[in-house]
């Protein structure tokens, strides 16, 4: 069997989303299924679009997610450059082939002209196909006009990898520009010699150029070469699952999701289930469980929809995986600078606390900003907490100094506290949610923390009766609480 080789093949335009990521995901795995090879290229002959930083923009993120490729841009390799734009002399050697073959010739006519073949065909309401227009006599190419591929339309049937058996007609076939006036190629052209010097065995790409499919086979033809396995990948649809996923709908930058903490494990996983199973209800993939189970003909057929739900619950499910060193080692940037005064230990147990609710590290400082920061009384904790606001504020008081004394004797370890926390629940005749409810709110100042007992442990027996007499001092008859 011939060497699997696959690529990536994204123009500079922009930074790269999710639907592009997975594109690159889906040749990356099937090139590591075999000792195979993945190749990056720049496909960057459209000069006005080229966006700057891109490129360096869309390296870091496939090394990001770890999609090491073998081949490219940076890297060299065989068959190099790996950048469209510095393979120009190549796009001009097949070319000439083609004028010679007499399957191109030079498009005489201007921008307008072909304008008005265009309008004319709508107002006639027929499709506008260029060879139509073939000129009879067209001059010699000198490379300031378009040079036209010379089609020969009929009709295919081929097998694509993903979408299966599909036949098209002549229609869909037209003399469709290789060389601009640019002097640069189309990605037309160009992808199908590069495809070729490159000697990429499948080609994994988004469904926007399924329509052209038929152009390039009669161009592949005409080039006498074999066409590549073909695989498109349906499109990734909002949330809503009708339309193409925009950046309204969070399609955000992949580097994005990096810097606000997510997993490059997780992000991999949930990449590669949009519009990928294995069969069977498995969601959670490793690395090496993806590479040993994709296949490109388990891929559906129609679009995928984007849930970012589901991505924070995986990314949630990969942190929660993670021993807590290793946590702790990733999550080092994501502290609030208040915890640059704590020692690791108090970090790392403040961390384990949190470990289970944290769903991507940005939220890191939401959620154990009270165990670096002394916050002031928020009346609003308790007059709007469901169960707290129905209880006469002198007894919630009197209940508070109850505590107070009672934890005053406390050690502090967990199983002391939650002993006393039991006791006190008995001994006040309370209802855990509002007990419990009134020392979190007064050791926090948060509507929400880890579990109590464990949360004072961390906190240490001088800071958590502080609070609690701030807390006390704050309920003063008189006061507005
Ligand atoms: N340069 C094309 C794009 O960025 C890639 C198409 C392909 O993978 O062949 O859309």
């Amino acid at each position: 069997m011939p060497e699997i080789r696959t690529r990536f093949a994204p123009s500079p335009t922009g930074y790269l989303h999710v639907g592009g990521i997975r594109t690159a995901l889906f040749a990356w795995l099937v090139a590591r299924q075999t000792d195979g090879c993945f190749i990056l290229r720049f496909e960057d002959t459209d000069k006005k679009r080229e966006v700057e930083g891109a490129r360096d923009h869309l390296m870091a993120s496939l090394l990001q997610l770890g999609l090491v490729y073998d081949e490219g841009p940076d890297i060299g390799g065989p068959y190099g450059p790996y950048i469209q734009s510095e393979r120009l002399d190549s796009y001009r050697a097949w070319a000439g082939k083609l004028i010679d073959a007499g399957r191109a010739y030079a498009d005489p006519y201007t921008p307008e002209q072909v304008q008005g073949f265009r309008e004319l065909a709508q107002k006639e309401k027929r499709p506008f196909l260029f060879r139509d227009h073939r000129p009879e006599n067209p001059p010699v190419w000198d490379e300031t006009m378009p040079l036209r591929f010379k089609s020969d339309p009929k009709q295919y049937t081929r097998t694509d990898a993903v979408m299966g058996t599909l036949t098209t007609g002549p229609e869909t076939i037209d003399d469709f520009i290789l060389i601009k006036s640019d002097g640069y190629p189309t990605y037309n052209f160009a992808h199908v010699i590069d495809d070729y010097e490159m000697k990429i065995s499948h080609i994994i790409r988004g469904q926007e150029f399924l329509s052209s499919i038929p152009n390039y086979l009669n161009l592949y033809e005409a080039l006498d070469i074999t066409p590549p396995v073909m695989a498109t990948m349906p499109h990734v649809l909002g949330p809503d699952g009708k339309k193409k996923l925009s950046k309204r709908d969070g399609a955000k930058d992949v580097l994005d999701y990096i810097r606000e903490g997510y997993l490059p494990e997780a992000l991999v996983n949930f990449i590669a289930s949009l519009g990928w199973n294995d069969g069977t209800e498995q969601e959670i993939f490793s690395r090496d469980e993806l590479i040993h189970t994709f296949s490109l003909d388990r891929v559906q057929r129609s679009g995928a929809r984007f849930d970012e739900q589901r991505l924070l619950w995986m990314n949630g499910h990969y942190i929660r995986a993670l021993n807590l060193d290793d946590l702790f080692g990733r999550v080092s940037a994501f502290w609030q600078p208040e915890a640059g005064a704590y020692g690791d230990d108090y970090k790392k147990q403040v961390l384990g606390l949190v470990q289970e609710r944290l769903k991507y590290f940005a939220e890191l400082p939401a959620l154990t900003q009270f165990f670096f920061t002394d916050l002031p009384v928020e009346p609003e904790l308790i007059e709007g907490h469901k169960q707290l606001k129905k209880v006469d504020r002198e007894m919630l008081r009197e209940l508070l100094v109850s505590v107070r004394e009672n934890l005053a004797g406390s050690d502090f370890s967990v199983d002391d506290l939650t002993s006393r926390l039991n006791q006190l629940l008995e001994s006040s005749g309370q209802k855990p949610a509002v007990l419990f409810s009134l020392i979190r709110i007064a050791t926090t100042q948060a509507p929400a923390s880890p579990a109590l007992a464990e949360t004072l442990a961390v906190l240490g027996k001088d800071r958590s009766l502080a609070r609690i007499d701030t807390q006390i001092a704050a309920m003063q008859p008189g006061d507005s609480l």
